[in-house]
């Protein structure tokens, strides 16, 4: 066949796909992987048929790369520091501009975008966390008998989390969800090795969270990705024994799921693994501080996710920068025995230093950040966290109604704890990705998935006084979206919609594009 492909009619060939996966039709209709492996093979045999079509492809991508810079860095920055400034600034010119600086953050104060804060900001409990963190600035953990005090915050942080989820259990502070998963895989692997089992895998569902693909990445692991049981969207024994083998050395439990709130089936994925003699890491990253508080109060339906209640559990990622309400670079990896562990300590004693160890993946790290963390836990208290679940629990309730009531739309699941899965109703050809756009033109910032296409909503403290107006928005944002069905999506979920459809290969190289220009300086010109 590609014999007979010209470079014009090759050409055209592929601007009118990347055309058609461009406008927002096709994601609605189609099931995601069949078109994208249909596209992808398309493309593929294109472009080595006449290579001017891989310069096409490269045009396409310079253009969404483009757009990219164009959102993210405009005309340029006035105020770029491109040196280090010749002679210092006064501390009133810095604060001066640090002020002018935060103004950009209006959206956040405004309470629509919720970027991924899940308490109050300019609360008590953040001025308390601001005063703590002033008071340890200068101090390392590195050197615990320096600073004892710090080493007594992050003693304590852990031993609070591990008390919350599991007797006996012991942990590691981690600078977040992405760390501790980070550590659990490191520790998997090492116990494999002990039993000779060089090419470790990890089975996870496709719901997980990209941290487990980083962390399977780093450290060489096989990451086998299983699919959900399509009646609840949750990772189940039956599911995970068509894929588990001798060198099978964990499986990755969600405890909820970030795209759909949906509580894996830890109980049963427990016993399984139990009897398989193999670790399960429970990613209650999430969760973390939210679902043992609903347990307590009963209210998650009976679920079981703990070290307590499921013995097969091994490790558990819990962020303390989530529900657990503190600042940001906080998150407890607990493991069910000190041998786990240990196994991810990395002792040095032969280089010119002399001996070395350090807890984690990282070395000096500040304590500021620990003291601020251990404050807001004591601030908050047992009480502080019931009531913090009890509220969180009831504006789920709220907001499940407000999607109930509205035509159109229905929830993916009823999912659990604190992330609502919106999807377009049975009946429906609503794109919620169009919907995404009407709610993104108003101020809000949602999150959207794929396969299948979610508008998520996370729920926060700030909800508690926004949910009447987005509701209202909601309202507007279908009606808008049924009265004019031909739109194109716009904003964020535009791009999530064409990135379901663009080839894997022109996508990691966009994502990788992406970091760079979202680490550039661009003065003006
Ligand atoms: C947030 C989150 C993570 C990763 O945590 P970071 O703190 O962003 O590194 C992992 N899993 C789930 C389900 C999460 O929500």
């Amino acid at each position: 066949m590609s014999k007979h492909l010209t470079w014009t009619n090759c050409e055209h060939a592929v601007v009118v796909i990347i055309g058609i996966h461009l406008c927002s039709k096709v994601w609605t209709t189609s099931p995601r992987k069949l078109w994208k492996q249909v596209f992808t093979a398309t493309v593929d045999l294109l472009a080595s048929a006449v290579p001017a079509v891989g310069g096409t492809l490269e045009a396409e991508k310079t253009k969404a790369l483009d757009d990219i810079e164009r959102d993210m860095l405009g005309d340029g920055d006035p105020d770029a520091n491109v040196v280090i400034p010749s002679e210092g600034l006064s501390p009133s010119e810095i604060v001066a501009m640090s002020e002018k600086l935060k103004h950009s953050h209006s959206g956040f104060a405004s309470g629509k975008k919720w970027g991924g804060i899940y308490h109050e900001a300019g609360s008590e409990a953040t001025k308390l966390q601001a005063e703590v963190w002033g008071m340890f600035n200068s101090t390392n953990t590195l050197y615990p008998g320096v600073f004892p005090a710090i080493r007594k915050f992050e003693a304590e942080l852990i031993q609070m989390v591990c008390s919350m989820v599991g007797e006996g259990t012991c942990g590691l502070l981690a600078s977040g969800g992405t760390e501790s998963i980070l550590l659990a895989a490191l520790a998997y692997r090492e116990t494999g090795r002990r039993r000779n089992i060089t090419n470790p895998n990890i089975i996870c569902c496709e719901t997980a969270h990209p941290a487990i693909f980083k962390a399977c990445k780093y450290f060489g692991i096989e990451l086998i990705k299983a699919p959900y049981d399509s009646s609840n969207f949750q990772l189940t024994p039956k599911i995970v024994s068509r894929y588990v083998n001798r060198n099978t050395v964990a499986v990755y439990a969600s405890a909820p799921t970030f795209p759909h709130g949906v509580l894996d089936d830890v109980e049963g994925l427990g016993k399984f693994c139990q009897s398989k003699g193999i670790g399960l890491h429970v990613d209650n990253c999430l969760g973390g501080f939210l679902l043992s508080y609903l347990k307590k109060q009963g209210l998650l339906h009976g679920r079981k996710f703990d070290f307590n209640e499921v013995p097969g559990v091994t490790t558990m990622s819990v962020d303390l920068h989530k529900y657990g309400g503190t600042n940001k670079g906080c998150s407890v990896c607990v493991f069910k025995t000190e041998e786990l562990r240990n196994s991810t300590y990395m002792p040095s004693f032969d280089g010119c230093e002399g001996l070395y160890v350090t807890p984690t993946l990282q070395g000096s790290r500040s304590g500021a950040t620990i003291a601020a963390a251990w404050s807001s836990i004591l601030y908050k208290g047992e009480k502080g966290y019931l009531a913090m679940a009890k509220t969180h629990h009831n504006i789920m309730t709220r907001a499940k109604e407000v999607v109930e009531k509205i035509d159109g739309l229905e929830l993916l699941v009823d999912p659990e704890g604190c992330i609502l899965p919106i999807i377009p109703s049975k009946n429906s050809t609503l794109s919620i990705y169009l919907v995404a756009s009407q709610m993104e033109k108003k101020g809000w910032n949602l999150f959207t998935g794929q396969s299948p296409a979610v508008l998520g909503l996370c729920v926060g403290d700030v909800h508690q006084k926004m949910l009447g107006e987005w509701e209202r928005d909601l309202k507007d944002a279908v009606d808008h979206v049924k009265a004019n069905p031909n739109e194109k999506a716009t904003g964020n979920a535009a791009v999530y919609g064409a990135a379901s459809t663009i080839p894997d290969t022109l996508l990691d190289s966009i994502l990788r594009q992406y970091v760079n220009i979202s680490l550039r300086v661009k003065p003006t010109e």
